[in-house]
């Protein structure tokens, strides 16, 4: 679903992804990991269009992305397609969690108010948070806002999620209810791409662990491989200090 061909991207005089080649297939889980400052927030938004690159090569289901921001056409159809959860929340403060659910597709799939309606109930009850529906985020635990993050991602019925370190700004508590919800998605056949620094989910739920070291893939491989038997060097430095 996502075939990414010798990807360059310089912020300015800084080579930040280099000659990146990465292929995920339909139902995949591919957790990406790697130092602070090694572009794997750079890599996954290039995905959906966030940032532009200056070189090589995207295909997301189907459509391109081209250097400089071309392809303009297909990066609209890429957004609709692929659902992205950062590390802060972003929700709309001013709207309550239910309709925080129910807007992008209210606005972009021109859905009934019901049917928005009850997609969104559908949606909450899924991630456990159905009775919180007329709060507003400012209400909600971090762990609960995140999983609003979820469903309101996952109401425009993406092809692909993309998630940006999720439970980076949770406090430990409640990192666990978000991981579950993103478990449940995972069983249920959800193609996803993943940087997290969570270690023991990545080993869980990952078909494919990618290293990320300076802006170059260094490694790629089952999470028993990576996480037990690293090959480079670079793999092995970096789990030593994060082990
Ligand atoms: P972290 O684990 O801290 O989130 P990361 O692996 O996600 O790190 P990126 O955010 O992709 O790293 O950043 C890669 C490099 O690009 C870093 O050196 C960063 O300083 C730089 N960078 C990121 N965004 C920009 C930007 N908008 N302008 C200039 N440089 C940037
Ligand atoms: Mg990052």
């Amino acid at each position: 679903i996502v075939r990414m061909r010798k990807l360059n991207k310089h912020f300015g005089s800084l080579h930040v992804l280099k000659n990146i080649d990465l292929e995920v297939m339909p139902g995949e889980v591919v957790v990406i990991i790697g130092a602070s400052g090694s572009g794997k927030s750079t890599l996954i938004r290039c995905i959906n269009g966030l940032e532009e690159f200056q070189d090589g090569h995207i295909m997301v289901d189907g459509k391109d992305l081209l250097p400089h921001g071309k392809g303009a056409k297909a990066l609209q159809r890429i957004r609709t397609e692929v659902g992205m959860v950062f590390q802060q929340f972003n929700l709309f403060p001013h709207l309550s969690v239910r309709d925080n659910v129910t807007l992008a597709p209210l606005k972009v799939r021109g859905v009934t108010a019901a049917q928005a309606g009850e997609s969104a109930e559908r949606l909450l009850d899924r991630v456990g948070i159905r009775d919180q529906a007329d709060k507003y985020p400012s209400q909600l635990s971090g762990g609960q806002q995140q999983r609003v993050a979820l469903a309101r991602a996952l109401a425009m019925e993406p092809r692909l999620m993309l998630f940006d370190e999720p439970t980076s700004a949770l406090d430990p508590e409640m990192i666990g209810e978000v991981l579950d919800a993103m478990r449940e998605l995972a069983r249920e056949g959800m193609t996803m791409i993943i940087v997290t620094h969570e270690m023991g989910f990545a080993r869980e739920v990952a078909d494919r662990v990618i290293y990320v070291h300076k802006g170059e893939i260094a490694e790629e491989a089952t999470p028993e491989r990576i996480f037990d038997s690293p090959q480079d060097e670079r793999t092995r430095g970096f789990l030593a200090r994060v082990l």
